[in-house]
C-alpha cells in the first residue's frame, strides 16, 4: 500500500470561513491523497484544481507525475461532499469552454443525495454547472448511504459539515484510516471542542468530532488530515508523507 499526501498548496478562506476560536489563521491548506493498495489506485478529494498562468498545469496533477503515477492510472476518485475545495479538481475547461474531466478514466464515487442537494444549492452558478456534467457522466457512481467499495474502504454519511458529507476508513495490515474529509480536517478537530462557522450543522457538527475522538482513540486510527499545513497524516502526532508499505 502507497499513500501520498498531494499538496495543493494553501489559500486564503474568507473569514467567516475559519473557525471560532483559531485567530490569525486564515490560510487553509488543501492536500487531497493518492492511495494505491491491490490493484487499485485511489484519489480521495480533488483539490480546487488550480491551473497555472499557461491554464495547462495542473498542481495536483503534477504532483501526481512527481510520485511517479499518470493521471490515467486514477481508477476511483473518492469525494467526501461537494465544496469546491473538494470536488474542482474533477474538471478542467476546454478551448471551446466546456467542461472535460481532467481523469476521464475514473470512475467517480458521490453521494446521490449530496450532489442532487448542491446542483440545487449552486443553480445558476459555474458549480451548478460542473456538478449537472458530474452527474451526466458515465462513469459516477451514485452511492446511498453507508457501504464498501471493492472490500477496501468502507464509507460512511455523517452529514454535519455538508447535509450527505461522508467519511472514509481502510484497514491495512491492522492499521486503521479515516479520511475524515471536513469533520476531521485539521488536528484541532480532534479532542478540541469547538463550533465553527463553516459547518452546515454547527451543533451536529461539534457532537460528531467528539464522537468520532472516541473512535480515533478507541481504534488507534491514523487521520488523513486535508486541511492541516503542519500533519498530512496524524498518528498521536507522528507525522509522515509517505508510506510504502
Ligand atoms: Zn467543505
Amino acid at each position: 500500500m502507497k499513500l501520498i499526501a498531494l499538496n495543493e498548496g494553501s489559500y486564503k478562506f474568507l473569514k467567516k470561513s475559519v473557525p471560532l476560536n483559531i485567530k490569525n489563521n486564515y490560510n487553509i491548506t488543501v492536500q487531497p491523497f493518492l492511495l494505491n493498495i491491490k490493484n487499485f489506485t485511489y484519489l480521495i478529494d480533488t483539490g480546487l484544481g488550480f491551473i497555472d498562468n499557461d491554464y495547462k498545469n495542473n498542481t495536483i496533477l503534477n504532483n501526481i507525475e512527481k510520485y511517479g503515477y499518470k493521471h490515467n492510472d486514477i481508477s476511483k476518485i473518492l469525494i467526501t461532499h461537494l465544496h469546491p475545495d473538494h470536488f474542482g479538481g474533477l474538471f478542467r475547461k476546454n478551448h471551446n469552454n466546456k467542461y472535460e474531466f481532467n481523469f476521464p478514466n475514473s470512475m467517480i464515487y458521490v453521494q446521490k443525495k449530496e450532489i442532487e442537494y448542491f446542483i440545487d444549492f449552486y443553480k445558476n452558478s459555474l458549480y451548478s454547472d460542473m456538478l449537472q456534467f458530474l452527474y451526466n457522466h458515465k462513469k459516477t457512481i451514485f452511492l446511498n448511504g453507508n457501504g464498501v467499495i471493492d472490500n477496501i474502504i468502507n464509507y460512511y454519511i455523517t452529514g454535519g459539515h455538508t447535509k450527505y458529507h461522508q467519511i472514509f476508513t481502510l484497514n491495512n495490515y491492522n492499521i486503521n484510516y479515516m479520511f475524515g474529509g471536513d469533520i476531521i480536517a485539521i488536528p484541532e478537530h480532534i479532542d478540541i471542542k469547538f463550533k465553527t462557522s463553516y459547518d452546515f450543522d454547527k451543533t451536529y457538527a461539534m457532537y460528531l468530532r467528539k464522537k468520532l475522538t472516541k473512535i480515533i482513540h478507541l481504534n488507534n486510527y491514523t487521520c488523513l488530515l486535508y486541511h492541516s499545513k503542519k500533519y498530512k497524516i496524524k498518528v498521536n502526532f507522528f507525522e509522515e508523507r509517505y508510506f510504502p508499505y
